[in-house]
């Protein structure tokens, strides 16, 4: 009963950020909500969320977990990992993929960026240099 009801929260929680948090980050946030739930249930649960396709992941390490399963793609700051959703499509060159025999499933792109604050810490630190 107890597990039921942190899957549930687990799920429904992370439906709810836009912050793509790591297994480890995700805790924290959770555990404001129930104190008792462990580290080892919400990284076995995120795991069979994904597996199930009821939830994203992002290939870093850690893993990031996305709620989002609508088609989006990613833009990340090189410097301290954050990711954020980005709704425009990019142009896809179907003809050059065709001409490489493929056909067209689907695509997800990860654009690297520097962030803001990121930006100004890097300006603040090449000052004081
Ligand atoms: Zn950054
Ligand atoms: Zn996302």
């Amino acid at each position: 009963m107890k597990n039921t009801k942190q899957r549930e929260l687990i799920l429904s929680e992370l439906r709810k950020l836009k912050t793509h948090p790591t297994a480890e980050e995700f805790h924290k946030i959770l555990k404001k909500k129930d104190n008792n739930i462990g580290l080892c249930t919400i990284y076995r649960n995120l795991e069979s969320f994904y597996e199930q396709g009821l939830i994203g992941k992002i290939n870093t390490k850690p893993a990031k977990y996305d709620g989002d399963l609508s088609s989006h793609s990613h833009i990340r700051c090189i410097s301290c990992g954050k990711i954020h959703d980005i709704f425009f499509s990019v142009p896809i060159n179907k003809v050059e993929i065709e001409k490489l025999g493929y056909k067209l499933q689907g695509y997800k792109i990860e654009i690297n960026g520097l962030c803001s604050s990121c930006a100004k810490t890097k300006k603040r630190r090449e000052k004081n240099v």
